[in-house]
């Protein structure tokens, strides 16, 4: 099925995303840190990212100022944030990708958290702008709240320890890359804010399961909306699922209006994926 080929490939795009060291601008003169004889690697990771800052240069990026067209509506993808999600972000570039010198396949976009400057690329799938915001307010109530010991406290995980990383993917030990251990998928539990920030992500899901129950009435392969939209299929006998929705909503990262839609969508179709094995 064509179209589900084609989700397909976005998805498995919308959870790669790193969260960057914190540099500002102002304090690099890229060109200089790229040619000082200490960086004889080109692909360090110092010099990599002295590469991303100095592209973005080239970009002019939307801001708490400059997200208005002539009609006073929003600049996408600002137009999708709301309230606190986007309180704390200060720019959003749109690049290319060779503008963002990532040095893994499956990561496409970026938040510099704490400067609060999301990098998105120029076809950036919704899931991956609330995933990029969360990674901001997350940085925000890091300085402020209890919030990430919270969160672990729900999440009751080792992170970092229970998947396998390679340049092409990330997996479980066991070569899957099912919802589990109160994840929604294997890349969530490399760190704490990549847990977070995948949670919000699901505001940015394309389909409805109303949608996705219709699409199987004409065959469509479960399997495929499965790794799509692994949120619709998590365990809901395992809490920390919706204990971390209530922290999220209790954090701000959620309004009622998402919080009641995501509270009511969690696991909702688990069952016709075990009935379809
Ligand atoms: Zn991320
Ligand atoms: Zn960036």
């Amino acid at each position: 099925m064509k179209r589900g080929v084609l989700l397909l490939s976005t998805v498995l795009a919308l959870t790669s995303c790193k969260s960057e060291p914190v540099v500002t601008l102002d304090d690099l003169v890229v060109e200089e840190i790229v040619k000082e004889d200490n960086f004889i690697d080109e692909d360090s990771p110092a010099v990599k990212q002295a590469k991303h800052w100095q592209a973005l240069t080239k970009y002019e990026p939307l801001t708490p100022e400059n997200k208005f067209n002539p009609d006073g509506t929003e600049k996408a993808p600002f137009n999708l944030l709301e309230g606190d999600l986007e309180e704390h972000i200060n720019r959003i570039y749109l690049i290319t990708r060779e503008d963002f010198y990532h040095d893994k396949n499956w990561t496409i976009a970026h938040a510099h958290s704490e400067l609060g400057i999301i990098c998105l690329p120029l076809n950036y799938e919704k899931s991956t702008v609330f995933h990029e915001a969360a990674h901001v307010r997350h940085a925000y109530l890091d300085e402020t709240t209890n919030f990430s010991m919270e969160w672990r406290e729900v999440a009751r995980i080792r992170y970092g320890s229970l998947a396998d990383i390679t340049d092409y993917s990330v997996l479980w030990h066991d070569g899957t890359n099912v919802p589990k251990f109160g994840c929604l998928d294997a890349y969530n539990s490399t760190s704490i804010y990549e847990d977070v920030a995948n949670f919000v992500g699901v505001l940015g899901y394309q389909e409805t399961p109303e949608q996705i129950k219709g699409f199987l009435d004409y065959n469509a392969n479960i399997k495929d909306f499965f790794i799509m939209y692994p949120f619709y299929f998590c365990d809901k006998n395992d809490r920390r699922y919706q204990e971390k929705i209530d922290l999220l909503y209790e954090y701000h990262f959620l309004n009622f209006d998402q919080y009641s839609t995501l509270t009511r969508n969690l696991g909702c179709l688990r069952e016709l994926w075990v009935e379809d094995k």
